[in-house]
């Protein structure tokens, strides 16, 4: 059960389920493309429900012993993982660039985003300590202790299939959890490469299980209903993120949510415009624009907006597109020919209510998945265009006057996840900041993430934190003994 990519890659393409590798019980496969080319790449074991179920019949039978484990020893075991993840490094990073459709900067960036979170839950895993105290009364002791909190159902996105599935692996194991993954449907092969990776580090069978499937609702919808799971860690649109939210229900599931992205840009008119085009390269452009806390609409104080926009499009009309294999290409197709006709869309309707192209604003050559790297000018408010995830290579300027409409502008919409500001006076962007209505903020910078940082978004962006020292408490309990002695 495996496919072989560029030629010397081996990928299993079985479920992976209590140590094993399998086909699902239906028989039925998933078939995995590259976006770039075209090209049939795998077909992999789909799962049906009986399938998801038996995946937490491995996990559930594993967690007791995984979570017995010493904290040091869960901590070398992920810390093995890291290690193995440099040594795999270009065989990882082919199968992201090839199933997801990066560029390889992109793809490489990925790795190493993805197994630092090994390395960092690795440290944390011997530190999840509660506290130890005397009541006010003085009348007994308060003791606090972490448990982990069960068998934990993993759902991650296609836009970062290796990076999404660590965030979440790594501080559940750290924990003493076991866990099923559901990855996304475009892009299952690199989980099944780190589920290979994980049994090869020592995670002991039945600690992680991964269940591709394209029946994604009534698998996981299986998972949330079976009384032995306790967690949903979800990382997705907010859509799918309410549907899951209704099912966790049932059981009052603990649920972390990482959800859809709205990212404002916000430039105030004594920032350097130099600096600031670079960064904004990098906020709207790593991944593609395929990212959740990607810069999604630039409100640019009005002093500065036209030297902005013509240094921002002169950027982006000098980006190569093309497969994250050629040699010389800077940016990847989008992840399919549907995700590339929803961005036109998006182009066209806010061309539509005044916007004006600057460059791009169109499908690009060289296959049905790519678009053109694309600026978009006179967008005012109310273009629709701003109340839009755009997950694509789409940067729409928006003129402000005073400070204080500039921030009105950055919090109209109902996603908090990323916003970023820049001023020249780290005063004026601090204060900024402070009122800006996102659970991560890039002050004079375009990139923010970092697996000792908390991750996670306010409104309807999320609920809960990945990363820092907050991302392991996402899959344990508190408990409180009271004692008097
Ligand atoms: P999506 O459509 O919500 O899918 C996410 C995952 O949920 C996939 O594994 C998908 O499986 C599964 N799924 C879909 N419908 C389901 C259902 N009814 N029940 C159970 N599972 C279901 O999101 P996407 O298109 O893959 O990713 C893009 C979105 O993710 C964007 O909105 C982006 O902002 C967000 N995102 C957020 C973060 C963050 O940290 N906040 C990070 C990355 C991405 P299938 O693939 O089989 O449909
Ligand atoms: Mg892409």
């Amino acid at each position: 059960m495996t496919a072989t990519l560029n030629g010397s890659v081996e990928v299993p393409t079985g479920l992976w389920i209590g140590g094993q590798w399998r086909d699902g019980s239906d028989g039925t496969t998933l078939p995995v493309d590259d976006p770039a080319t075209g090209e049939h790449l795998a077909d992999v074991a789909s799962a049906t429900t009986e399938d998801a179920v038996a995946a937490v019949d491995a996990a559930h039978a594993a967690f007791g012993p995984w979570a017995a484990r010493p904290p040091r020893e869960r901590a070398e075991v992920l810390r093995r993982a890291w290690e193995l993840m440099q040594e795999r490094f270009d065989d990882i990073a082919t199968v992201i660039a090839m199933e997801g459709g990066k560029g390889w900067d992109d793809a490489a960036g990925e790795v190493r985003y993805a197994s630092e979170f090994f390395r960092w839950f690795a440290e944390e895993a011997v530190r999840a300590n509660g506290q130890y105290g005397l009541s006010p009364g003085g009348d007994k002791r308060i003791i606090s202790l972490l448990q982990p909190i069960g068998v934990a159902v993993l759902v991650t996105p296609w836009n970062f299939p290796a990076a999404m599935a660590t965030r979440k692996i790594a501080p559940a194991l750290a924990a003493g959890c076991s866990v099923v993954l559901k990855p996304a449907s475009n892009t299952p092969l690199t989980a099944l490469l780190l589920a290979q990776l994980l049994a090869d580090a020592g995670v002991p069978d039945g600690v992680v299980n991964v269940v591709p499937s394209t029946s994604s609702g009534s698998t996981v919808g299986a998972m949330l209903e079976d009384p032995r799971v306790r967690a949903l860690s979800f990382t997705g649109s907010t859509e799918v993120g309410r549907v899951l939210l209704r099912g966790a229900a049932e059981q009052v599931l603990k649920c972390s949510m990482e959800l859809g992205g709205n990212a404002p840009f916000l430039v105030f008119d004594d920032a350097d415009v130099d600096a600031v085009v670079e960064e904004a390269m990098i906020a709207k452009m790593r991944n593609g624009g395929e990212s959740c806390i990607a810069a999604n609409r630039f409100h640019v104080q009005r002093g500065i907006a036209e030297e902005f926009t013509r240094k921002l499009s002169e950027r982006m009309a000098a980006l190569r597109i093309g497969s994250g294999l050629q040699p010389d290409t800077d940016v990847g197709p989008l992840i399919d020919a549907g995700a590339c006709a929803d961005v036109d869309a998006m182009v066209q309707e806010a061309v539509a209510a005044g916007a004006r192209v600057v460059t791009g604003g169109r499908p690009g050559d060289g296959g049905p998945s790519y678009y053109e790297p694309t600026v978009l000018t006179d967008v005012a408010p109310g273009n629709p265009i701003l109340d839009k995830e755009v997950f694509g290579p789409v940067a729409p300027v928006s003129v402000f006057d005073t400070d204080d409409e500039g921030i009105a502008a950055a919090n109209a919409t109902i996603f908090g996840l990323a916003a970023y500001v820049f001023a020249g006076d780290r005063g004026r962007a601090m204060r900024a900041a402070e009122r800006v209505d996102a659970g991560m903020i890039g002050v004079n910078r375009g990139l923010i993430s970092d697996p000792a940082a908390p991750f996670g978004g306010v409104k309807q962006s999320g609920l809960g934190r990945e990363g820092g020292h907050e991302g392991i408490g996402e899959f344990m309990e508190m408990k409180y003994i009271a004692v008097d002695w």
